[in-house]
Formats: C-alpha cells, structure tokens, sequence
C-alpha cells in the first residue's frame, strides 16, 4: 500500500503558533522531512520512533539538492510510509511548495497541504505592526530580497505605486541595495521601515529606522524579515519609532464611546 505526503507549515518559530492539525499529523509521522528552520521542541511532536532528516540549507549551503528530497519523499512514500514534510511558516511561501507538489503529482502519491503561518504574519504580530491599515495600507506584498542583487526581476516601481506595506523576505544584509532601488522608485527616505530576527522565538529582535538610515540598520542574526511602510510607525520595539508617534495612552472617562459599546463597558463594571 502507497503512503502519503503532508507537507505542513511549521509556523514562524513558537511552538504555540503551530496548527492543531499540524500536531496531529506530526504526532502519526513515519518520518519527517525538515527544514533548518524548524525547532527541536516541533519535531518533538513526531512519535519517538519516526526517523528525522535535516534536508534544509544551512549558512545558504544546500546539504541536499531539491530533486533529492522530490525522490526522497516519494520513495518513501512508496514504501507505504506517512511522510511529514516539515517547512518554516507556510509551505507555500517562498518554501518550493510547487516543486514538490509537482513531484508527489507525477508520481501518483496521495498528498494533503496543511498551512502554516507565514514569517510575516508572526512577525508583525509580535512587532505590534497592523499589517494593513485602512488610513494608510490598504494592501500587502511579500517578496523575496534575494533577487534584489543579481539578475533582479523586481518591478520595483509598481511595488511602490501600489502603496503596499512590503514585506521582504530573505533580505540577506542587503538594506542599502533595497533601499537605494525602493528610493529610486520614489518612496521617500523617511517611509518607516522594520527588521525582524528570529520572530516568535525567544532570540526575537527588532529593529525600526527609516529608508534613508536602513543601510546602518545593525545585522541582526538571521532569519531576518524587512517590513516597509507607514504601518511600521506604530511598532512598539523601538524608542526612535515610539517618539515618532504621539499616542494618547490613557483613555478618559470623557472618550468612552456612547451607545451600545458604552453599555457593555458600563455592565462589565457592575458584573
Ligand atoms: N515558508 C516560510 C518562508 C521560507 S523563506 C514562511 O512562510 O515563513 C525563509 C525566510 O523566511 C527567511 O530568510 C526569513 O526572511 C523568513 N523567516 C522565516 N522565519 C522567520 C522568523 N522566525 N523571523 C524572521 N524571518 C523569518
């Protein structure tokens, strides 16, 4: 009898942000198929006999080519096994989802998506960055940073004229490159922007300057997530950010809404 395939999303980094149908399917894996990114306390949930394979990169270094881990999957899925392909985020984000669907399709393996959230999505949760704002973004673009440097397909001009809060991953250290082109494309050197290490995880840090000081922007250590937009103004991570806001933190008696709102307040007080 053919096993199947899951391939799940991870999460962003925090164990709590995994689904719970991710957990269930890791807690019934025969073997998983993971990427560096993924934590030692996650692959825990696979039983104790599952056998574990890193076949992520590491330090950009591929220890095993895509085509490798296509065959891996499907050979052992083959073999009548329930194969768990484990990636960061989702697995369908910047993770070769296509690649590998592509693969299990051709060779007649039975195989079921279970998303993750993405890198962006923890990230700005955690950065308190409102992803959209109805005054100031009202859509969201994810790219990848690494085509900023060679052979660059970014039309970088209708990122910008979109008005989009973007959301770089994979920036690699490349922040003044990515701010020189954003620039040139007529985002104005004081557009807030974000740098998000390790989100989620204990080690998260953040960053927050603007277009024009990016490029000193301190290399925080990977993985990385470069945020750009006026939302980034109401991160709370950073003093330079929290300056630039003047934000009215102590909500009057005067100012509580009136109506139906006012009456649920003034229940809750009496409960
Ligand atoms: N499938 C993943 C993305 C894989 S590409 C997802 O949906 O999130 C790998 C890139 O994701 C990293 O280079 C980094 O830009 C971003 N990333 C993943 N996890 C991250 C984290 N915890 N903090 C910041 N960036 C992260």
């Amino acid at each position: 009898m053919k096993g199947k395939v899951y391939l799940v999303g991870a999460g962003p980094g925090d164990p709590e942000l995994l689904t719970l149908k991710a957990e269930r399917v890791l807690r019934n894996a025969d073997v998983v198929l993971h990427d560096d990114l993924v934590g030692p306390q996650i692959l825990d949930f696979a039983p104790p006999h599952a056998q574990r394979y890193n076949v992520g990169k590491r330090c950009g270094k591929k220890k095993i080519s895509q085509a490798e881990i296509s065959f891996l999957m499907v050979h052992l899925a083959f073999s009548g096994l329930r194969v768990v392909r484990l990636k960061g985020g989702d697995p369908l984000v910047f993770g070769r989802g296509a690649e590998e669907i592509a693969a299990l399709r051709e060779a007649g393996i039975e195989f079921e998506i279970v998303p993750g959230i993405t890198a962006a999505l923890g990230a700005c949760s955690s950065a308190e960055i409102p992803l959209t704002d109805r005054r100031s973004s009202h859509a969201l673009i994810f790219l990848a940073g690494h085509h900023a440097v060679e052979n660059d397909p970014t039309n970088w001009q209708a990122l910008v004229s979109s008005g989009a809060t973007l959301v770089i991953y994979m920036p690699g250290y490349q922040y003044g490159t990515i701010s020189r082109k954003l620039q040139a494309a007529g985002l104005t050197g004081q557009t807030p922007c974000a740098v998000v290490s390790r989100a989620t995880t204990a080690e998260e840090q953040v960053s927050a300057t603007d277009l024009e000081n990016l490029a000193g922007a301190p290399q925080l250590p990977a993985p990385t997530l470069l945020v750009i937009g006026e939302v980034v103004r109401q991160a709370t991570h950073n003093a330079l950010v929290k300056q630039s806001i003047s934000r009215n933190s102590t909500l009057l008696q005067n100012d509580l809404p009136v109506g139906p709102a006012r009456s649920l307040i003034d229940e809750g007080r009496t409960a």
